[in-house]
């Protein structure tokens, strides 16, 4: 016989067992409280979008759209969705989802509803990036945006103390927050010319992708991550000495909104984002608990987005944040065991013989209406072996149900902990596993 071939999971992604996924759900339930505190509600969005929205709002140069998405051609449904080609069009697998938050802000006219629209998202991201510790190919974002006429400092303020209570909540007591501001059109192009010409001037004193860079993109060589650029990149100038009147009363008044919340902070010139549509405001909140994978959330505003897709003129912010890496810092810091491990089994009932069975049913189906956690097993087997099973599963009770209990009217319900044992109706079981 040919021995058959086994299936792992592809390169990058992973499986989140039990009890880990139970981490995951009280995580995922943290955040949802506290965002809805914030008044932000939850929007649920598409896995895939057309590539093109990606190629713009993420930007066509940058590493994520031009090397990491996960791209495919769309069966066309008929032929007039087919292309040239007779194909249908590119989609893409999401790297990220502000795209498409602001894709259905704009298609469904949400500029029109009262306030601020404030909106959260949470669910897997794809990105094909070399996979390492803290760094998946299908990894999962909690994040939130808020949209709307205004771009008040204490917007930006606010979301910062959202993630800060977040982190409280999850008793993640060591973190840095990073601030920066990155100008806006007004300013920033001027910056950018600046950082050209002195990037220019040390071009042989840089590797291959920050040589590059100087024609594409200079900011991103701010965030250089080679040691040997280090030193240059400290000597360039900083956009903070740069910035236009209205952004740097921008930046003042962050910074005075987040003292008044008593958040503390690092200005870190070199936290930049590349693209033309973002503005002002950028945050990073990283952690010492992770390896060179550090980020646990990233945000900033992006005020030219959702014109950039062709919708109305809207001020926005967001961040997003990695739940891979807050469960890793929580489970690190193992402080939360105990709330976060999941319900154990309240009761496993053995039953014995084959008339018992329909009372044994009839019970376990009452008790889990009664919300506890229940196991039955489908087949009878000898008591010791069952209360045997019963133990290794981690039961809080034994419940024996036999001819003679039924008969009786009363069930044996055995503390496992203690071996305390009582004869209960069938009505009384329920209170004695909750006391
Ligand atoms: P970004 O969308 O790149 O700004 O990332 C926001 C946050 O998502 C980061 O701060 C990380 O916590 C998380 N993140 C980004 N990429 C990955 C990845 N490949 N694997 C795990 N987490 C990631």
């Amino acid at each position: 016989m040919t021995e058959k071939k086994k299936f792992h999971s592809v390169r990058g992604v992973r499986d989140i067992l039990p009890p880990d996924s139970s981490l995951w759900n009280w995580f995922e339930q943290a955040a949802r409280d506290t965002l809805e505190t914030y008044n932000f509600r939850e929007i649920r969005l598409p896995i895939f979008e057309d590539t093109e929205l990606f190629a713009r709002s993420v930007g066509a140069e940058t590493d994520i759209v031009s090397k990491e998405m996960y791209t495919f051609q769309d069966q066309p449904a008929d032929l007039e969705s087919a292309n040239e080609m007779g194909r249908g069009k590119a989609v893409s697998l999401r790297p990220e989802a502000t795209a498409s938050v602001v894709r259905a802000y704009i298609e469904h006219g949400m500029q029109t509803l009262p306030g601020l629209v404030k909106l959260y998202y949470l669910g897997p991201m794809f990105r094909r990036e070399r996979p390492q510790k803290g760094r998946y190919r299908q990894f999962y974002q909690i994040g939130a945006e808020v949209l709307g006429q205004s771009d008040h400092p204490a917007i930006d303020a606010e979301m910062i103390e959202m993630l800060i209570v977040l982190l409280g909540r999850c008793k993640i007591e060591s973190w840095t927050l990073l601030v920066n501001s990155i100008g806006d059109a007004n300013c920033r192009p001027a910056y950018v010319a600046l950082l050209r010409e002195e990037l220019r001037k040390v071009k042989n004193q840089l590797g291959a992708d920050s040589q590059r860079r100087i024609d594409t993109n200079p900011l991103r060589v701010l965030d250089s991550k080679l040691a040997e650029e280090q030193a240059i990149v400290a000597s360039l100038p900083k956009i903070a000495d740069h910035l236009c009147d209205d952004c740097r009363n921008h930046f003042a008044e962050l910074r005075r909104q987040l003292d008044l919340r008593s958040i503390p902070y690092t200005v870190d010139p070199r936290l930049v984002r590349g693209l033309d549509y973002y503005t002002r405001t950028t945050f990073e909140i990283t952690s010492p608990h992770l390896g060179a994978q550090n980020a646990l959330a990233g945000g900033g505003r992006y005020d030219g987005l959702s014109e950039m897709l062709g919708g109305p003129p809207a001020k926005c912010i967001g961040f997003a944040l990695g739940e891979d890496r807050f469960i890793e810092v929580i489970q690190a810091a193992g402080s939360l065991d105990r709330a976060t491990a999941g319900r154990p089994l309240d009761a496993f009932i053995v039953w014995l013989g084959a008339a018992a069975y329909p009372a044994a049913v009839r019970l376990a189906r009452r008790l889990r209406q009664e919300g506890f956690r229940v196991e039955i097993p489908a087949e009878e087997s000898k008591l010791k072996k069952a209360l045997s099973l019963a133990e290794r599963l981690g039961a809080r009770f034994a419940i024996i149900v036999g001819d003679q209990e039924v008969a009786a009217g009363a069930y044996a319900v055995k503390r496992l902990a203690d071996g305390e044992q009582r004869k209960l109706a069938e009505s009384d079981v329920a209170g004695f596993l909750r006391g």
